[in-house]
């Protein structure tokens, strides 16, 4: 073993790192089985701690970035590790996680370029000389979603850097309890041992690997938004919020797009509102395929792709061409790098997913799990900073305050968005029974759809109440414009118990989409149209 001098000791290009005294013989153990480096961090720096860190969170998306922050600005050491594994097709992106790089961000962005599409054929109606067949460039449109994703990754560092988070472009794994190693691009190792571990590596997207050439010939959203040329024709395979968001941006922009959907769409999600979303898009020229699985996926010598699937209650073979197949399949958590086993964090069989307690601990003390890697936790962002923040705050000590993960809000970022908070309809049912529920319902029309002469039939609002006494919300949930930005203020009256009479007795925004929230009167159990009419 070689002991370093202290000027040696914090050159990044040695990788080398600390051990505290008292665990000093299991990892020179260790050390000598992976033939690293090591020295002792307390000999050079006069370092008083039983560790090295305080916190060492493993990945840098979401929930790892809330949580080392807010440490940090209680006092904690903290380091991050993140690294990203290219996708199969080879795209890479810098820090920040899903929703920085690959998810919300440039979806969302993506989202709005085709809703400027619908907002061009709306503006002629309200007097604009827009072009005839305006035309979208994909290039320009990704080039200025990547730049700014690239600004938000630097400004991630920059913020870790303020706040004296120590940030390693290493992949992480762990050892025991405390100790934490991470590996570079290289292969070169560096040995950080820590207080507490927070693990928050999150998820990636599934290939159907048992369909020939998915994953050869495919793409996933890890891919799409750092695309320099429009992907064409495409075929989307999947019909959750990944698919149909996707597949609604792609059409928005005007590309031939079609969606296999093997069962439902929005499994989890209310079926009446995910039918009212669907419908939307069918409308607007996504095509659906129902009830067909991916057989294979063959190159042309055109360079074309051909896909077969199969009607599953047929069991008929179909098939066409595209210039990309989009996998939309699901998204598995990230742990296989992270030598769980031999930490013994314990994994959900069915999931892949850590197991985790209220106050997100693992099986490990000492060792936490957050974010979409978790065992049921939402795969959202708001929530994953949340119960960063939290865990940072009890980690520090300051606070006991655990996440609650009941009457998360969330939206679906379709051309018709939709948003709702607390429970689906038949969720409702299911606990309350038939008659334990009433739900009031209308069809709306935004004003602004009037003038432009837009369809709004799957504009639609329901709140799912209880029926007796003070008829608490159960559940909102709501189809039109801007639907994440109606319902963020609805979930926090949901969050406090609202009732429907608190509903009924807000007065509503004139004149607004969201106001028709405060306007339900039909019930459904009535039968009464519910169709909106005058103000
Ligand atoms: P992530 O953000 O995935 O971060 C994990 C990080 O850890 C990654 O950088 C990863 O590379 C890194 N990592 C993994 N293993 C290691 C390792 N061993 N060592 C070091 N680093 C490692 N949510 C919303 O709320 N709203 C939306 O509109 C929305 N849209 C989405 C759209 C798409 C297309 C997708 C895919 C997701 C979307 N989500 C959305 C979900 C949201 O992005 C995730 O729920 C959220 O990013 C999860 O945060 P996380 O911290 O758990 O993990
Ligand atoms: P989901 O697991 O929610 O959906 C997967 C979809 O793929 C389903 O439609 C499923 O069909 C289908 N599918 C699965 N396997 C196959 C197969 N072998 N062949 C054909 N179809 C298949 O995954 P997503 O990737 O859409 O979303 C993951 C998470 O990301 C979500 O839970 C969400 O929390 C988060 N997210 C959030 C967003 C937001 O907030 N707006 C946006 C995007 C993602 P079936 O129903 O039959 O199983």
């Amino acid at each position: 073993m070689r002991i370093l001098k202290p000027a040696e000791c914090w050159t990044p290009k040695l990788r080398v790192r600390s051990f505290g005294n008292n665990n000093m013989a299991a990892l020179c153990k260790g050390a000598r089985r992976f033939k690293r480096i090591i020295f002792c961090h307390s000999l050079v720096r006069g370092f008083s701690g039983k560790y090295e860190y305080d916190i060492v969170v493993i990945g840098g998306g979401s929930g790892g970035l809330a949580c080392a922050k807010e440490a940090a600005q209680y006092g904690k050491k903290v380091a991050v590790l993140d690294y990203v594994d290219p996708s199969p097709k080879g795209t890479k992106w810098g820090l920040g996680g899903t929703c920085v790089n690959v998810g919300c961000i440039p979806k969302k962005l993506m989202h709005q370029s085709a809703l400027l599409g619908g907002a061009l054929k709306d503006a002629a109606k309200y007097g604009w000389n827009v072009p005839h067949q305006p035309s979208h460039c994909w290039a320009t449109m990704s080039l200025a979603v990547q730049n700014y994703v690239k600004s938000l990754n630097w400004g991630h560092r920059v913020q870790l850097q303020d706040r004296k988070v120590k940030y390693f472009n290493l992949k992480g794994q762990l050892t025991d309890g405390h100790t934490v190693i991470g590996t570079n691009k290289s292969g070169k190792e560096t040995v950080l041992t820590t207080q507490d571990i927070v693990i928050a590596t999150g998820s990636r997207p599934k290939y159907p690997v048992h369909v020939p050439g998915a994953v050869e010939h495919g793409i996933s959203s890890d891919d799409i938004f750092w695309m320099k040329e429009s992907p064409g024709k495409t075929l989307v395979v999947g019909a959750s919020y990944v698919g149909l968001e996707c597949a609604g941006f792609l059409t928005g922009i005007g590309l031939d797009v079609t969606v296999l959907v093997r069962s439902l769409a929005l499994r989890g999600f209310d079926q009446q509102m995910a039918g009212l979303v669907t419908e939307h898009m069918d409308s607007h020229g996504t095509k659906f395929l129902w009830r067909r699985v991916p057989r294979k996926v063959e190159k042309l010598p055109s360079g074309s792709l051909q896909v077969t699937w199969v009607e599953t209650s047929s069991d008929r073979e179909e098939q066409d061409t595209f210039d990309t197949v989009l996998w939309a399949v699901g998204r598995a958590p990230v742990t296989r790098a992270l030598n769980l086993d031999a930490a013994g964090v314990k994994l959900d069989e069915d999931t892949g997913k850590i197991i985790v307690s209220a106050n997100e601990e693992t099986s490990v003390p000492h060792v936490f799990a957050m974010g979409d890697v978790a065992k049921g936790r939402p795969e959202l962002t708001p929530p994953s900073i949340r119960a960063g923040r939290l865990l940072a705050r009890r980690l520090a000590g300051v606070s006991t305050e655990i996440m609650d993960y009941d009457n998360v809000p969330t939206t679906v970022f379709t051309p018709l968005e939709y948003s709702c908070v607390g429970l689906s309809e038949a969720e409702a049912r299911r606990l309350y029974r038939e008659g334990g529920i009433e739900v009031y319902h209308a069809f709306y029309k935004p004003l602004e759809f009037a003038v432009a002469q837009r369809d709004s039939s799957q504009c639609y609002i329901k709140a799912v109440c209880l029926r007796d006494g003070d008829q608490r919300i159960l559940g909102l949930h709501f189809t039109g414009p801007n639907a994440g930005e109606v319902m963020q203020g609805f979930a926090l009256g949901v969050r406090c118990g609202a009732t429907y009479s608190h509903l009924m007795n807000t007065v509503g925004i004139h004149p607004t989409c969201a106001e028709e929230l405060t306007k339900l009167h039909i019930s459904k159990r009535s039968g009464l149209d519910a169709t909106v009419t005058g103000c």
